[in-house]
């Protein structure tokens, strides 16, 4: 067991992520003491508790983050606020919470106003690492490992407990980086919830046309490579959309906007800016590419 092994972690929200990163922090050695899981489903409880990610299940948060010196919020976005409303009065004084929503203003609005004073031990924060897949069945340690993490601290958070929190991160192979909550909104409307956006339209649309079975019998690996994201869970995205609506409706239209040129340039046979476009998305997908196997 590492030195400063945590004793007791209460987990709101036992899936993908929560569950991965509580099995991560095992293998590493950072738990020392028992982990009790919180969650609606006794079944999936159950499945976290065969697969070793919490030692105790209840489907009541207050007793669950009572006496815990690290609480982690893992529930849809959604849920979140009431998580907060449910647990507050309950926290240890000197409890760190820390959260792995994808948008980030919204989580942050709502710690300061539900937890108060206490808001200052919270730490928010965002794993860039996922899947479609969801709950305690999923999640697997490996999942951080060479991934990013965006902690979203403020002027007011305790410095201890954000160092704390990055530690932790650190420990199971992630790399810490650490923006204002806007910033990292704008930057994740971006480059994973307008993508969604693509991947989820594209596969609806398709769906409905009348010759969609010919379609779909025909479509080949690149629809699949496209759409992969499409199965992701629509309860999180939905959450995902209202949280971050602001930023994910000025990405939406900035990519609306160069959508409609290039039906422009389909229209009126404009070969040189069809191959600009693509040449130029070529390039920069080969440099994403390299920069990530380097
Ligand atoms: P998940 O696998 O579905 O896990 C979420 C867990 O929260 C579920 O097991 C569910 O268990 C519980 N839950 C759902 N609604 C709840 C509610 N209203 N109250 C209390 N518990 C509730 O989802 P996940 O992928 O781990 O996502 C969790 C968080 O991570 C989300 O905020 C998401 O934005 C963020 N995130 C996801 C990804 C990704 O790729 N999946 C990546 C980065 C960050 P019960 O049904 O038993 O309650």
């Amino acid at each position: 067991m590492a030195a400063g092994a945590l004793q007791s972690v209460a987990l709101i929200g036992v899936g993908l992520i929560g569950g991965s990163w509580v099995l991560a922090l095992r293998e590493a050695g950072l738990i020392g003491g028992t982990v009790t899981g919180c969650g609606r489903s006794p079944e999936n409880l159950e499945v976290a508790r065969q697969c070793g990610i919490i030692d105790h299940a209840t489907t009541d948060p207050q007793r669950a983050v009572r006496g815990a010196e690290l609480v982690v919020l893992a529930v849809p976005l959604g849920a979140v606020r009431g998580a907060l409303e449910a647990i507050r009065d309950d926290l240890a004084d000197d409890a760190i919470v820390t959260d792995v929503g994808s948008a980030k203003r919204c989580v942050v609005d709502d710690a300061r106003l539900v937890l108060g004073d206490a808001a200052v031990r919270f730490v928010p924060g965002h794993p860039i690492a996922g899947n479609e897949k969801s709950g305690a069945a999923a999640a697997f340690p490996e999942l951080f490992r060479n991934r990013r993490v965006i902690l979203t601290p403020d002027a007011d958070t305790d410095k201890a407990a954000a160092a704390r929190v990055t530690a932790l991160w650190e420990s199971v192979g992630a790399s810490v980086a650490t923006m204002t909550a806007a910033h990292h909104d704008e930057v994740l409307a971006a480059t994973s919830h307008l993508p969604h956006m693509l991947a989820y339209s594209l596969v609806d649309t398709l769906s409905r046309w009348s010759d969609r079975d010919e379609i779909f019998a025909y479509a080949a690996g690149g629809f699949r490579d496209f759409t992969r994201i499409a199965p992701s869970d629509p309860e999180m995205w939905r959450d995902i959309c209202l949280a971050n609506r602001e930023a994910l409706m000025e990405a939406m239209e900035r990519y609306m906007a160069d959508l409609q040129e290039l039906r422009e340039a389909v229209r009126t046979g404009d070969a040189e800016r069809l191959e600009a476009v693509f040449s130029h998305a070529k390039a920069t997908r080969d440099r994403f590419v390299a920069m990530l196997e380097s």
